[in-house]
C-alpha cells in the first residue's frame, strides 16, 4: 500500500460495506459522444463519501458508477447507484440517476428515479439515497442486503419518495456543490499538452493501404478523440489462445514505455478486460501498431466474439463451480478467422465460473454460466442480454449444457443468428429482441 500511495494510489473502501471505488467510462475526457469530462463528477463525489462516518457500515457494499456520454460504456444500469450527465430542453446539464442494478444471484438493472438532477445536487442527492439504503436497507440476511432488493421490495416508485422527503431536508443546505469546489476538483484533471496536429494525415491514409493487417486494426481497435489529430487505442488483452484479460510482467511494462512514448503516460483498464490509450498522435499511430504486433496486442478483435469476459474460474477462484478460461479459448479458437468474426459483427461473450457473475454472464450478448451438478461441470447459456445504454438481462435458454458441449452451443446460437438476422447491420441482440429466443431454442435443443 505505501508504494501505490508513492505513485498516488489508493485501496481505500476496497472493501466494506461502505461506497467502493467510483467507476466510469475508459474513454472519459477523450470521448466524442461526451457533453462533459465524467471523471470530475467521480471524484467530487468520491471525496464525499471516502471515510464518510455515516456511511462507514451499510448494509452490503455499494458501488457507484458515473457517465456523460450518449453510448453508455460504462455499464452503468448494473450499478448499485449510476448518474448519467446529460442535457434538458434548456440545454442545462444534469443527471439521470438509477438506482438498484447488479448481477450475482439477484440480478437487476438500475432504475431511473430521477430523471433531471441539477449538478448543484448531486452531493445532497447522493446522500438522500445513501441514507436510504442505511435506514431500511437489510442487514439479517446478507444475499438480501444490497440496494436492488431494497428497490425490487420497497417498488422504485415508494424508493424513490423516501429519497425525494429525505433530499428535500437536505438539499439547501451545505451539501449544495460550491462552484469554487467544483472548480477546484476540475483543475487536478490535467489534460496532456496535446500539438495542433492534422485531423486524418496523408501518411495515416497511405501506412492503412500499404498493410491490410494495419488497416483492419485501425478500423477495429482505433477511436476518434476529441482532439484533431489524435485517436484513443484499445489494446486487446484477448490474443487467440490467451487467457482473456491477461497480460505478463514484460508486456505490461513494455505498454508502460508506449504509454509513455505515444499516450502521454496514460493506460486505463476497461471493463471488458482491455486496456487504452487514450492519447494518441494520429501520426504515431503505425509506429504503435508495429510495437504492439509484435508484442502480440494488436489483435483487432476488440468488441468481436473472440473478445471474451470471462472470470477466473475453477482455475483460480476458490468460489467456482466451474471453468471459465478454457471455455473461452475453445469458443474463440471455433472464431479464430477474423473475416467471419467481423462479419458477425458486435458480439458479446461473458463467462462467469459461478453465480456471483463476475465475468457479467447476464449481460453478456451470449453469457454462460458455469454451475455444478453432481460433481460435474454444466453450463446455462442466456441470450439477448447487453451491458450498453440499451441495458438488458439475457433470458435463459434452456438446460444446462456438459462442458465438452458448450462451444458447440455458441456456434449453433451464432448459425441461428446468421440465419435470422435481416441484414448485416443487424446485431445479435437486435435479432434476439426481434425474435425472442425460441428460434435460438430450437436450433440448439433440436440438434441434441
Ligand atoms: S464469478 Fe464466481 S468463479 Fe468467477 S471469479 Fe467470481 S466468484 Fe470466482
Amino acid at each position: 500500500m505505501a508504494d501505490l500511495a508513492s505513485v498516488g494510489m489508493h485501496g481505500m473502501q476496497t472493501s466494506g460495506n461502505n461506497v467502493r471505488n467510483i467507476t466510469t467510462d475508459q474513454w472519459a475526457g477523450v470521448a466524442t459522444d461526451e457533453i462533459e469530462d465524467p471523471r470530475v463528477w467521480a471524484e467530487v463525489i468520491r471525496q464525499h463519501v471516502t471515510l464518510h462516518p455515516e456511511f462507514s457500515f451499510m448494509p452490503r457494499k455499494f458501488k457507484i458508477a458515473v457517465g456523460a456520454s450518449a453510448h453508455d460504456r460504462a455499464a452503468l444500469r448494473i450499478h448499485d447507484m449510476a448518474l448519467r450527465l446529460h442535457r434538458n430542453g434548456a440545454g442545462e446539464a444534469g443527471f439521470e440517476v438509477m438506482v438498484g442494478g447488479g448481477l450475482g444471484r439477484t440480478p437487476f438493472l438500475a432504475k431511473t428515479i430521477k430523471p433531471f438532477l441539477p449538478q448543484r445536487d448531486v452531493l445532497s442527492y447522493v446522500e438522500a439515497v445513501l441514507r436510504t439504503y442505511n435506514q431500511f436497507g437489510r442487514r439479517d440476511n446478507a444475499w438480501k442486503a444490497r440496494i436492488k432488493i431494497l428497490v425490487h421490495d420497497l417498488g422504485v416508485e415508494a424508493f424513490a419518495k423516501q429519497v425525494e422527503a429525505e433530499w428535500q431536508s437536505v438539499k439547501d443546505g451545505a451539501l449544495a456543490l460550491d462552484p469554487a469546489v467544483f472548480a477546484e476538483i476540475a483543475a487536478r484533471f490535467r489534460y496532456p499538452a496535446y500539438e495542433r496536429l492534422e485531423d486524418g494525415p496523408p501518411a495515416l491514409a497511405q501506412a492503412r493501404r500499404a498493410d491490410r493487417r494495419f488497416d483492419s486494426w485501425m478500423g477495429n481497435a482505433v477511436a476518434n478523440h476529441k482532439v484533431p489529430g489524435y485517436a484513443i487505442v484499445t489494446l486487446s488483452l484477448k490474443p487467440q489462445g490467451g487467457t482473456p484479460g491477461d497480460a505478463t510482467a514484460e508486456q505490461m511494462q513494455a505498454i508502460a514505455d508506449l504509454a509513455e512514448r505515444y499516450s502521454y503516460g496514460e493506460i486505463r483498464v476497461g471493463h471488458e478486460q482491455n486496456l487504452v490509450l487514450p492519447h494518441v498522435a494520429q501520426r504515431d499511430l503505425a509506429a504503435l501498431w508495429r510495437a504492439l504486433d509484435a508484442l502480440g496486442l494488436a489483435t483487432p478483435n476488440v468488441g468481436l466474439v473472440s473478445d471474451i469476459i470471462a472470470c477466473p474460474g475453477l482455475d483460480y477462484c476458490s468460489l467456482a463451480n466451474a471453468r471459465s478460461i478454457p471455455v473461452a479459448q475453445e469458443i474463440a479458437s471455433r472464431f479464430r478467422n477474423l473475416d467471419v468474426a467481423r462479419d458477425l459483427g458486435r458480439l458479446h461473450i461473458n463467462i462467469s465460473g459461478c453465480i456471483n457473475a463476475c465475468g457479467h454472464h447476464h449481460v453478456g450478448h451470449i453469457g454462460i454460466l458455469g454451475v455444478e451438478k453432481n460433481d460435474e461441470e454444466f453450463y446455462q447459456i442466456t441470450i439477448g442480454g447487453r451491458a450498453d445504454e440499451d441495458a438488458r438481462l439475457g433470458a435463459l435458454i434452456g438446460p444446462a449444457v456438459r462442458y465438452a458441449e458448450v462451444a458447440d452451443v455458441v456456434e449453433d446460437i451464432v448459425a441461428a443468428y446468421l440465419e435470422l438476422r435481416e441484414r448485416p447491420q443487424e446485431t445479435f441482440p437486435q435479432v434476439v429482441e426481434r425474435t425472442g429466443i425460441e428460434p435460438f431454442k430450437e436450433r440448439v435443443y433440436a440438434a441434441r
